[in-house]
C-alpha cells in the first residue's frame, strides 16, 4: 500500500501512521522527522532545514522532494509506505505524482482551536520520536518514551506563536491538496475530532484491512 496522510499539525496523523506502519510492515517516512534528524546532527541539510521549521515555514520544495525520492528508493519501500507530512504544496503533490503511483490519501480533518490544544499538549521522544499527549495520550511514567525509555520533550516548533504561523501555512500552501487529490480520485476524509481508537478503526475500515 502505497499511502499519503493528509492533514493540519497535530491531527494526529503521525500517531495513526505508528499503529499502521506496526499492522501492516511498511515504513512510517516522515518529513519532519527526517528534518529534526538532521538538525539533531548538524547535516548540511539540517542547517538550511533549522532556519524554517523554527519559524513553522516550510522548507523549499526543491530539497524537499529530493530527499523524499531518495528515501523511496529505499528497499524498505518496496511493499509500500505511509508518506506523513508530505506533500505539503502543489508542486510536491506535482512532483510524486509523477514518480509514484499512490493507492490512497487520507486526509484528517480538523478543527484550528483542537489543533492548538493537540500540539501544545504534544511531547516527543527525543530518541524514537513516538509522540504522547499529556492529557490525551500520557506514558506510562511522566516523561519518559513507553518503548525506549527515551526522554519526552516539547519541540522548538511548539510555542504558540509558531503554532499560529504553522496553521496559517497549512490553510494557504497543504489545504488546496485535498482538491488536488479529490480530482484524481485517490481521497478519504477522516473527522480527526475522534479519539485516537475511534480514528485507527476508521483508518482500517477505510483501507479495508
Ligand atoms: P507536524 O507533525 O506537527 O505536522 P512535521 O513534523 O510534519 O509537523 O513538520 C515539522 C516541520 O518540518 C515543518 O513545519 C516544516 O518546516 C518541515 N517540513 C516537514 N515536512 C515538510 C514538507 N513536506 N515540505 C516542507 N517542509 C516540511
Ligand atoms: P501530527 O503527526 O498530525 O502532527 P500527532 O500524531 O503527533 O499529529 O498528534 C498530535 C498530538 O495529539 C500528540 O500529542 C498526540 O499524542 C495527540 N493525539 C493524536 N491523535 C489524537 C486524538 N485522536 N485525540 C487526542 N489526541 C490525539
Ligand atoms: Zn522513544
Amino acid at each position: 500500500m502505497k499511502l499519503v496522510f493528509l492533514g493540519p499539525p497535530g491531527a494526529g496523523k503521525g500517531t495513526q501512521a505508528n499503529l499502521l506502519s506496526r499492522e501492516c510492515g511498511i515504513p512510517h517516512i516522515s518529513t519532519g522527522d527526517i528534518f529534526r534528524e538532521n538538525i539533531k546532527n548538524n547535516t548540511e541539510l539540517g542547517k538550511l532545514a533549522k532556519s524554517y521549521t523554527d519559524r513553522g515555514l516550510l522548507c523549499p520544495d526543491e530539497v524537499t522532494n529530493r530527499m523524499v525520492e531518495k528515501r523511496l528508493k529505499e528497499r524498505d519501500c518496496e511493499k509500500g509506505f505511509i508518506l506523513d507530512g508530505y506533500p505539503r504544496t502543489i508542486p510536491q503533490a506535482e512532483f510524486l505524482y509523477k514518480i509514484i503511483k499512490l493507492d490512497k490519501v487520507i486526509d484528517f480533518s480538523l478543527p484550528d482551536d483542537i489543533i492548538v490544544e493537540r500540539i501544545s499538549g504534544r511531547r516527543t521522544c527525543a530518541a524514537c520520536q513516538t509522540s504522547y499527549h499529556i492529557r490525551y495520550n500520557k506514558p506510562k511514567k511522566a516523561d519518559t518514551c513507553d518503548k525506549c525509555q527515551g526522554k519526552l520533550v516539547q519541540r522548538e516548533d511548539e510555542r504558540p506563536e509558531v503554532i499560529m504561523k504553522r496553521i496559517e501555512v497549512y490553510n494557504l500552501q497543504t489545504s488546496p491538496l485535498i482538491d488536488f487529490y479529490k480530482k484524481k480520485g485517490l481521497l478519504s476524509s477522516i473527522d480527526a475530532r475522534q479519539g485516537i481508537e475511534d480514528i485507527w478503526h476508521s483508518v482500517k475500515k477505510e483501507l479495508k484491512i
